[in-house]
């Protein structure tokens, strides 16, 4: 009897970097996973967040079993707040995935309705036809797990994001004992993390950074301030030991790291002394050469703690020159221009910085080729799909499984849509879902093609004149002048010149209208053609009309 295909359908991260979003599909059955947002570009107004567009999981909501989470960062649980109140599934994933989600969701008064199932590496569970289990991979926030589901036709297993560290200073070392064990050598499908597959060799390890970092910690006059991930607790964790060494104390400035680290030691996540982390008022007394401060700000966002002290607004830190700068990071895609302007200023305030171009400061959380390589032959997969990861890095990594002995014919670069159905023999895309972006800003959503986005570009881009034009009830006629206001224009561009004008064409505009027995709207907008004619042929541009029309009683 021939058996039922199995359905992959990327709804986010594939083709791009973010809001990663997998469905795993099997007759009436289907697990999700991971759910994330991704972070707008500069051009996209008034959003603050872009999660995936799931109309095929509400067009077939009774099929969903639960949604698997591989690790706590934003591009893989930022989404879960939106999409909980349209599902409403179990939620699989580590202690610690488990404490942030937890925290989101409550923010979202949603924690209470929601069920959190923490999962353990290496325990198998059932979830409808599936039978899954987690497995620890090395990254750079804790309890990264990767994904094996036994399925029907076969065993699939999803990496997450990983690399391979052999000397971590955080967390368990990466095993291919037990990696080789999971898949046996008998997995039908294996999806692997595509982030750095352009990324030559191997990733370097914590254990030479942390020898870097305390080299540079120990080296350093004056104040140190160290800037990072806010989840990237494994690194804190290194400059935490590193301030014991050196009799250190450390603060830390930033609401999203003073939250993940106060929520880490109380769930034993960080190790720290007794009174080593002490406040900005304790800090502020203590000997600047006994001080590290953590800080927010890596990426050079512009409220950021470290972004504000390179501009000299941070209300507590003021650069003393001298100050060492560690930017313990690398600038995301989209960042450079952030970061290296926060760069400038605090070199302008004569700190001494040490960012990742010029000093050994940091290690990325995932696998560049050699590891890929490593993977693939771990598991030694019959297909393969290359995930996370813009086109390019999904194409450089279906090359390097090509270069591993996987069958041409069995790798599919497949992008965020695509509905791949999977049998034991082969593989096909067998049609592609048109997706949306979805926009998020404070609270409320909107696709990417509604009028929501389309008014917010034009607003951006050109302005608004806003005009409230009184005339008679009977005939139509304008009783005084509108009243003209704009925004978005330079003080003198509307000029006396320009309204007299317009006040010309609105006079005309009604007059010519007062015989034709026109409703309220149809003289709107006959006055919004008009206006708009005339301000594109005095200023040469296309603002955004706002007409205001009464109706005035003339007895
Ligand atoms: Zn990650
Ligand atoms: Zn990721």
């Amino acid at each position: 009897m021939k058996k039922n295909p199995i359905k992959i359908i990327p709804l986010g991260g594939l083709g791009e970097i973010g809001k990663n979003l997998l469905v795993i599909e099997y007759k009436n059955e289907i697990l999700i996973i991971d759910a994330g947002i991704e972070f707008p570009s500069n051009d996209l107004f008034g959003v603050d967040l872009i999660i995936p567009d799931i109309h095929y999981l509400i067009e077939n909501k009774f099929k969903v079993k639960g949604i698997l989470i591989t690790h706590g960062h934003e591009d893989h649980i930022g989404a879960l707040p939106y999409i909980i109140p349209q599902l409403n599934v179990p939620i699989y994933s580590s202690r610690f995935s488990n404490a942030l989600i937890s925290a989101k969701l409550h923010e979202h008064n949603l924690l209470k309705n929601t069920k959190l199932n923490t999962i353990k590496p290496g325990k198998t569970f059932q979830i409808g036809s599936f039978e899954i289990e987690f497995f620890n991979v090395s990254h750079s926030i804790p309890e990264s797990m990767g994904i094996s589901i036994n399925t029907p036709i076969g065993q699939i297993i999803h990496t997450g994001d990983f690399k391979f560290d052999h000397t971590p200073e955080y967390g368990p070392k990466s095993d291919f004992k037990e990696l080789s064990k999971i898949s046996n050598k008998n997995t039908l499908l294996l999806m692997s993390d595509s982030t750095y597959a352009e990324v030559e060799g191997y990733n370097t390890s914590e254990k030479d950074l942390s020898i870097s970092l305390n080299r540079y910690i120990n080296e350093a006059k004056g104040r140190i301030i160290i800037a990072t991930f806010a989840s990237l607790i494994p690194r804190i964790q290194t400059v935490i030991n590193i301030a014991k060494e050196y009799n250190k104390k450390v603060t830390i400035i930033g609401r999203s790291m003073n939250n993940n680290i106060k929520m880490s030691i109380k769930m034993g996540y960080i190790d720290a002394p007794n009174n080593m982390i002490i406040s900005w008022k304790q800090a502020n007394k203590t000997n600047p050469n006994e001080l590290i401060i953590l800080a927010t700000g890596a990426q050079g966002e512009p409220s950021s703690a470290l972004s504000r002290i390179s501009q000299g607004k941070h209300q507590d830190i003021k650069i003393i020159p001298g100050d060492t700068v560690i930017i313990s990071s690398s600038p995301i895609p989209g960042n450079e221009v952030l970061v290296s302007e926060t760069i400038n200023n605090l070199s302008r305030l004569e700190a001494n910085v040490l960012h990742s171009k010029i000093a050994n400061v940091h290690v990325h959380g995932h696998a560049s080729k050699e590891e890929l390589k490593t993977m693939l032959n771990i598991i030694q997969p019959k297909f393969f799909i290359p995930v996370h990861g813009e086109y390019k890095h999904l194409l450089s990594h279906s090359k390097i499984a090509e270069s591993m002995g996987v069958d041409k014919s069995n790798i599919f670069v497949i992008e965020d849509g695509d509905i791949l159905e999977l049998n034991n023999k082969s593989g096909k895309v067998i049609k592609s879902l048109q997706l949306g972006r979805v926009f998020v800003n404070s609270y409320k959503t909107w696709t990417e093609d509604s009028s929501i986005s389309k008014d917010r570009k034009k607003l951006a881009n050109n302005g608004v004149i806003a005009l409230s034009i009184n005339i008679d009830n009977m005939n139509k006629h304008l009783i005084d002048n509108p009243q003209i206001a704009s925004i978005g224009f330079k003080q003198d561009e509307i000029s006396k010149e320009v309204i007299k004008n317009i006040n010309k064409k609105v006079k005309l505009t009604l007059e010519n209208l007062s015989g034709n027995k026109l409703k309220l709207n149809e003289i709107k907008e006959n006055l919004e053609n008009e206006i708009k004619a005339t301000i594109k042929n005095e200023l040469s541009l296309n603002p955004n009309i706002i007409i205001l029309l009464n109706q005035i009683s003339s007895k």
